[in-house]
């Protein structure tokens, strides 16, 4: 290879002047060969090393990803699904008929999640979130009483009258009820007062009728022999001699005031007495025999039918969609150590715990000191304490 003296001529490439170390003298062409292969190696190296940190950035390894859009989340976990599928893939199209099925479900689940109104999270303990705490000693035939106790074809209802007043003594004009003898406790008068005023304001009727209240032990043994003898699934509508949720003083039957009145109850939650149905929760009203869990509550769907469990009860339950059943179950997870706390649709955050009787005579069970609280038994196996951590 000949090497010319003028650098302008002696191949393909020249050295930047600055490259130069005698910016006078040419530099030889096999000079010139070496540092271009040199820098050519270098490139490569550093475009290699870029290109593998792009690839751990934006893909393959699980700990560095960073996803952000729920498509991705989706595609990701798809990508999951995948790779740990140990049966081989089935028709494509199919597949993403059914992925692309499970993704709008979810996407609905998480849309209906976001209208609920009531969020649980586990937190403090009770003493964290209300302060000063005492300790109640609670006689164990407490854990009868209270708003929450559950009253069904295992647990009978020891009250029998004492909690209960006449509905005329505290009603108001916006509903009927059907004779003077219907009675309730007067806190679940006053809240259905609360209720019926409301409905009728909105819908400007006042024919809804309370069929009954308050039932006793010997009106329901009359009431099953009757049904007995009428029917082979009388369990199914009608509950055994104390076991009867009416002899709790916290539940009540709507009818409809007509003038024909016929067998049985007209009421049945359709049209505008849909409303009660539907928004008894904000009063502290629960449906209490909902389709689809008779299994679990042993009755058929009663529409008519209200339980008053107080607030904020009514609105988790209702807004979960389950029974009191499960609801006392549930609580039976939470302690004054680790509380439920449900936030309301206001705001308002409620701490809720249970405590176990654990002594024939009596229980300690834990209260705020200083704000207010209630205190129910679950009719069964301890106490829940129920206190407003805001106020
Ligand atoms: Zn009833």
């Amino acid at each position: 290879m000949n090497n010319n003296n003028s650098p302008k001529k002696n191949g393909f490439f020249h050295l930047p002047e600055i490259m130069r170390i005698y910016p006078d003298k040419p530099v030889p062409f096999r000079t010139q060969l070496a540092v271009m292969c040199t820098m050519l190696i270098i490139s490569c190296l550093l475009f290699t090393v870029v290109f593998f940190q792009q690839k751990i950035v934006h893909g393959d390894s699980g700990a560095a990803v960073q996803i952000s859009t729920a498509d991705e989340r989706s595609a990701a976990a798809r990508s999951e699904e995948n790779s740990t599928a140990s049966v081989a893939p089935s028709e494509p199209s199919q597949k993403e008929k059914q992925e692309s099925k499970q993704e709008s479900k979810q996407e609905s689940k998480q849309e209906s999640k976001e209208e609920k109104v009531i969020e649980t999270e586990a937190s403090e303990s009770a003493g964290e979130l209300l302060g000063n705490m005492k300790t109640l000693d609670m006689d164990v035939a407490a854990i009868h009483a209270g708003e929450l106790i559950l009253v069904n074809k295992d647990y009978s209802c020891r009250y029998d009258g004492e909690n209960v007043e006449p509905m005329g003594n505290y009603k108001t004009d916006s509903y009927l009820v059907l004779d003077y003898d219907v009675a309730l406790a007067p806190d679940v008068t006053k809240a259905f007062n609360n209720m019926m005023d409301d409905f009728e304001s909105q819908f400007g009727e006042n024919d809804v009728m309370v069929a009954c209240g308050y039932r006793s032990y010997d009106m329901q043994v009359r009431l099953f022999k009757n049904e007995q003898d009428n029917s082979d699934e009388a369990e199914q509508w009608v509950a055994p001699p104390g076991y009867s949720e009416h002899q709790t003083g916290f539940v009540l039957d709507l009818d409809l005031n007509k003038l024909e009145k016929g067998n049985g109850i007209d009421f049945d939650g359709s049209g505008d007495y849909g409303w009660l149905n539907n928004n008894c929760q904000d009063y502290g009203f629960i449906v209490r025999y909902i389709a689809g869990k008779e299994d679990i509550t042993g009755y058929n769907e009663e529409p008519w039918h209200f339980r008053y469990v107080g607030l904020p009860h009514s609105r988790f339950i209702t807004e979960k969609g389950i029974t009191l059943e499960e609801y006392i179950d549930m609580l039976h997870g939470f302690t004054a150590d680790k509380p439920l706390v449900i936030t309301d649709s206001d705001g308002s955050r409620y701490c809720i715990y249970y405590t176990a009787v654990n002594d024939w005579n009596t229980t300690e069970v834990e209260v705020p000191a200083d704000r207010k609280y209630t205190i129910s038994g679950d009719n069964y196996s301890g106490f829940i304490v129920t206190a407003k951590i805001d106020e």
